[in-house]
């Protein structure tokens, strides 16, 4: 049986106000759906429309937002690294959203190209075709091999699309681009077209990188390196032939076995070998191996240590003294690969060359390396590659024994059958080989290695637009900044760019070739692409490959001769690179607000991006000339594509490795929504039948899943400037940030939905102005004026697109000011106190749940429409949806809101607090007391305080004092008082903790004097309704609770 006081206890908690709110504990899988939809379709399309109001005036009109995506490759599974990119966009785009901006977000995809041909060949390959990866499979045709790449492209971009839309990324997904649209591909063109007309782009012989894996060119941005690459490199020697007049000045040398000592890392292209560079400042000496005394060898004096180390020879020096200008245009060599009778070449000066490596006689071929290939231009020496598409070396490699060498593969026994070749004739020629271990570039797709060969390949002419482009970049505002240096960087080193590429899925590069005279010549110019691009329009571009080789209607009437179609496609970065052109230009600046990616976009998107678009601006003199525009009007300004350039790094897991399948660390998005990377929760007993048996025996573990609200929130939390890490810790964290959201916004939700009169409307016009309206407490005024602070903090780091500042700041508010404090000083205000009492602070909690949804409303849409379904349909339906509100940071004025003063009132209050809390740990620890209502503080000031203190501990303010540290009574005492006071109290126990009072208002720093506060027992008898010690009998109802139990009957 109850006992009557129990009973009666019982009876006073049902006349609290308790909230109520079934909010639930984490996201109902059923519900997400809806929510999905509403935050990401239905918001997106909401703010277009609404926004593009035609009753609105051109300058009523919003602002417009453009973010401008980068394509994802469409190939393959989503992964984190995915989600870091498109939901950092989402974050810019719906902060702008937030802001009243009209923004526009396309999404887009990269559909074309070598990693999407790979893999359609492969899974041909998996359903019956023979043979290996990429070239191999060639026995499928063009139009097949488009076919497939085709399909496999849109099946990825539909699987990604519903992956993005999962994630609540919102944008216009009905509109979506992809680069193997018609549409797309024409822009394309026509941007290629203008390139021709002002001369940017051209044919050349020259060595380019190629992948004899994927046979095809490749340009610097498709190659990774591989570090540990390992090279068998030679000495080799090459005999020397002197004018006369050399040979009377160096008697002492042995000129009838001179050789010329070279090192090479690829021994495979000395069929291709052409000059031997020499420095001219160096000194070169004449050495000889005691096993060959005859042989004199020719070196570079600073090398014969090293070369005596690696040879493990000792090398007496013959003569010394030679500069390497004597040498240069004096001494010749004969190339033992080369046919008997070929002329002798010849050695020359060249800067880059020098004495770090090798044997500072540096082996030349043009046709297997760039700066080679410039150095023997200059003296009209052309290259020469005797190496055909597959990598392998072809009859013209060795003139005098065509078959010799035919058909290896250069990079594997090609080096082998050079060595041995060269080791076996007559003479020696190796003088000694060694493995080298070194960074070596390989193709980003197939991972093997590439060599270096010169083939015939269209270039798009960088020289042209690089001050242009380096002009436009000025304007750019870089995210973090270090990216300008980086793209400035890679514009300025780069002369050329190799357009082409030896695949089928692509956009054609637009040439004929001419067949009747045998040279097989390339025609293209404007006219030619103008006719090609009608052709296409009517045709459809596969008819590029369909169509008979011959077709006349490809060939403009007013060329002579037959020609057929070339089979070259554009770089794929070409593709992705025009995508600007789906952007309404701009009058007043870039087509683009911002363009967001990862850093190696520098070498990629946002360089192609930037060149092509710089290309369409420039007048022909200006590429000729190579200048930017001279003119600084603005309308004559060469524009960059985008206005901000953001940046983001790579995803790594928790021991800061790159995620791959290999390491087996890749973390997929899925696996953040569902919480099964973080223990699996423990099962409640079920009543009743609750025994460990049945908990063993539950076959499926359920997971904190907390949906696509976990997976933004670690993005959002993550400084993206940076690689981001991934891992169990971080991904708790986030999870654990999500519930205090959960909580906190079900306590509001609860409290907000209690009925009190006067509380009549929601919306955040009407709460402020009843804020401006009334009388307000202390404790809620420093509510109000850390709200302020946050909101505008927040806001400062969203402006400045660092979101996880902003989330950071946020978690931490939502934390201590208002879980740990505010709520906690509200709880008796509002379950037990006066209709006044709770109706202020229902407005104050107003304001905070607004101001809280919408600095959510950018990082957790799901959550926030989720809270929004929550809210009690009257209040609802006279209100925005915070989504769609303009959020303009909280700033009200009322009394001390925002001031100096409050703030360093704050501060004291503290002090204080923190100095009670202490006090009251200790009197717990003696089991002297348990809640904080059981016990009363006595704050004794030191004599004099300042002005601010005093203002804010007094006589006056106790019982508001009271309240906001969750108390039972609160007594300012001034220091000479205190003895008396203990006296007259004479407490059963009391226990002292000392604070600091700052002498002067100014400055926290200035001399402190130093007041404390004394924790003591209740003097009063426990309330039973509100369960403070201020009742004046026990079982009686303290006063305060008597009058709001006889307010709530009337
Ligand atoms: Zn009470």
């Amino acid at each position: 049986m109850l006992t009557p006081t129990r009973f009666l206890r019982a009876q006073w908690t049902s006349t609290l106000h308790l909230p109520k709110s079934a909010f639930p504990a984490r996201p109902t899988p059923a519900s997400t759906a809806l929510y999905l939809k509403r935050c990401t379709d239905d918001l997106y399309s909401w703010q277009q429309s609404k926004r593009y109001d035609p009753n609105c005036t051109t300058s009523s009109r919003p602002e417009t937002f453009v973010l401008h995506d980068g394509p994802p490759y469409a190939n393959g599974p989503l992964h984190v690294g995915h989600a870091l990119n498109k939901i950092t966009k989402d974050l810019v785009c719906r902060f702008q959203v937030g802001q009243g901006k009209l923004v526009n977000y396309i999404p887009g995809w990269d559909c074309h190209g070598l990693p999407i041909e790979i893999k359609a060949l492969q899974a041909q390959k998996n359903s019956g075709a023979e043979d290996g990866h990429g070239k191999a499979v060639s026995r499928l045709s063009a139009v097949q091999v488009r076919e497939a790449a085709r399909q496999l492209a849109a099946r990825t971009v539909r699987k990604q699309m519903d992956g993005f839309k999962e994630w609540a990324v919102m944008g216009d997904w009905g509109n979506a681009y992809k680069t193997m649209d018609k549409d797309f591909e024409m822009r394309q063109l026509s941007v290629f077209k203008e390139m021709v007309e002002k001369g940017l782009i051209y044919r050349q012989y020259k060595p380019v990188y190629w992948s004899p894996s994927s046979g095809t060119a490749l340009a610097e941005a498709e190659l990774e390196y591989d570090e540990n690459h390992t090279s068998t490199a030679a000495f080799v020697r090459f005999p020397v032939q002197a004018s006369k007049a050399f040979r009377g000045e160096f008697q002492s040398i042995n000129w009838e076995d001179l050789s010329a000592v070279i090192w090479t890392t690829t021994p495979w292209t000395l069929p291709a070998n052409k000059v031997i560079a020499v420095h001219k400042d160096m000194d070169y000496s004449v050495v000889v191996i005691s096993e060959m005394p005859k042989s004199h060898l020719l070196v570079a004096t600073s090398r014969i240590e090293y070369l005596e180390s690696i040879l493990g020879q000792k090398l007496d020096t013959v003569t010394s003294g030679i500069l390497g200008s004597k040498m240069a245009g004096n001494l010749k060599y004969r190339n033992p690969l080369h046919r008997r009778n070929a002329k002798p070449h010849p050695i020359i000066h060249a800067d880059f060359v020098s004495d770090a490596s090798g044997s500072g006689l540096v082996h030349i071929a043009p046709g297997h390396g760039m700066d080679d290939y410039n150095v023997c231009s200059e003296l009209s020496i052309p290259a020469f590659a005797p190496v055909d598409d597959q990598g392998r070396f072809t009859d013209a490699a060795l003139p005098d024994q065509p078959d010799l060498f035919q058909g290896l593969s250069v990079q594997d026994e090609g080096t082998n059958a050079i060595l041995g070749y060269l080791k076996g004739i007559d003479t020696d020629y190796i003088l000694g080989t060694h493995v080298i271990k070194h960074k070596y570039p390989i193709d980003w797709r197939t991972k093997q290695p590439v060599i270096v060969r010169a083939t015939e390949q269209w270039f798009a002419n960088v020289d042209g637009i690089k001050s242009g482009s380096m002009q436009a970049l000025e304007e750019v505002n870089f995210i973090p900044e270090s990216g300008k240096v980086r793209l400035q960087s890679f514009i300025e080193g780069r002369s050329q760019w190799c357009i082409s590429r030896q695949r089928a899925w692509g956009v054609p590069i637009p040439a004929l070739y001419r067949t009747d005279t045998g040279k097989h010549e390339a025609a293209m110019d404007g006219s030619i692409i103008g006719h090609i691009m009608k052709v296409i329009e009517k045709r459809g571009i596969d008819a590029w490959w369909t169509d008979p080789e011959d077709d006349p209607a490809w060939i403009p009437e007013h060329l002579e001769g037959s020609y057929v179609r070339g089979k070259d496609t554009m770089d794929v970065w070409f593709d992705s690179g025009t995508s600007w052109t789906l952007l309404p230009e701009k009058s007043n600046g870039p087509v683009a607000d911002v363009y967001l990616e990862g850093t190696d976009q520098h070498r990629g998107w946002f360089q192609s991006s930037l060149l092509t678009h710089v290309a369409r601006q420039a007048t022909s003199e200006q590429v000729a000339q190579g200048i930017a525009h001279q003119s600084q009007t603005s309308d004559n300004k060469i524009k960059p594509p985008f206005r901000t350039l953001i940046t983001h790094g790579f995803t790594l897991d928790q021991d800061g490795r790159k995620m791959s399948k290999s390491l087996g660390n890749v973390i997929s998005p899925d696996e953040i929504m569902s919480g099964s990377l973080l223990p699996p929760l423990k099962h409640k007993k079920q009543k009743g039948k609750g025994n460990s048996k049945n908990e063993i025996n539950d076959p499926k573990p359920t997971y904190d899943a907390m949906g696509p609200d976990a997976l933004r929130l670690w993005v959002a939390s993550s400084d993206y400037t940076k690689d981001v890490v991934i891992g169990q810790p971080i991904l708790q964290a986030v999870n654990t940030a999500l519930h205090k959201y959960r909580v906190t916004f079900k306590w509001l939700l609860g409290v907000l939905g209690l009925q009190t009169p006067g509380f009549d409307s929601f919306d955040l016009r009407t709460l402020h102005a009843r804020l401006l309206d009334s009388e307000i407490p202390l404790i809620d005024r420093i509510a109000l004026h850390r709200l302020a602070q946050v909101s505008k903090e927040v806001h400062t780091h969203y402006t400045a697109y660092e979101f996880f500042r902003g989330v950071n700041t946020l978690n931490k508010y939502i934390a201590h000011d208002l879980s740990a404090f505010y709520f906690e000083t509200l709880k008796d205000r509002i379950y037990a106190g006066s209709i006044t009492d709770r109706l202020s602070a229902q407005r104050v909690l107003g304001v905070i749940f607004w101001e809280l949804c919408q600095m959510l409303a950018p990082v957790c849409p799901v959550l926030i429409e989720e809270v929004w379904e929550w809210v009690p349909k009257p209040m609802k339906d006279i209100s925005e949806h915070p989504a769609r509100m303009v959020w303009t940071p909280f700033d009200l004025p009322v009394a001390d809101v925002g001031s100096q003063k409050l703030n360093r009132q704050i501060e004291v209050l503290n002090e204080v607090h923190t100095a009670i809390k202490a006090a009251q740990e200790r009197a717990r620890a003696e089991k002297k007391m348990g809640s904080g209502l059981e016990s009363s503080v006595l704050i004794s000031l030191p004599g004099q305080v300042n002005g601010l203190t005093a203002d804010l501990l007094n006589k006056s303010r106790e019982e508001e004092l009271a309240g906001i540290f969750v108390v039972s009574g609160v007594s300012v005492v001034e220091d000479e008082g205190l003895e008396t006071t203990l006296k007259e109290l004479n407490p059963a126990w009391n226990f002292e903790e000392p604070f600091d009072i700052h002498a002067t208002e100014e400055s926290k720093h200035v001399k402190t004097r130093t007041g404390s506060v004394l924790v003591v027992p209740p003097n009063q008898h426990k309330c039973p309704r509100c369960w403070r010690f201020v009742a004046p009998e026990p079982e009686a109802l303290c006063q305060r609770c008597d009058e709001a139990a006889e307010e709530d009957r009337r």
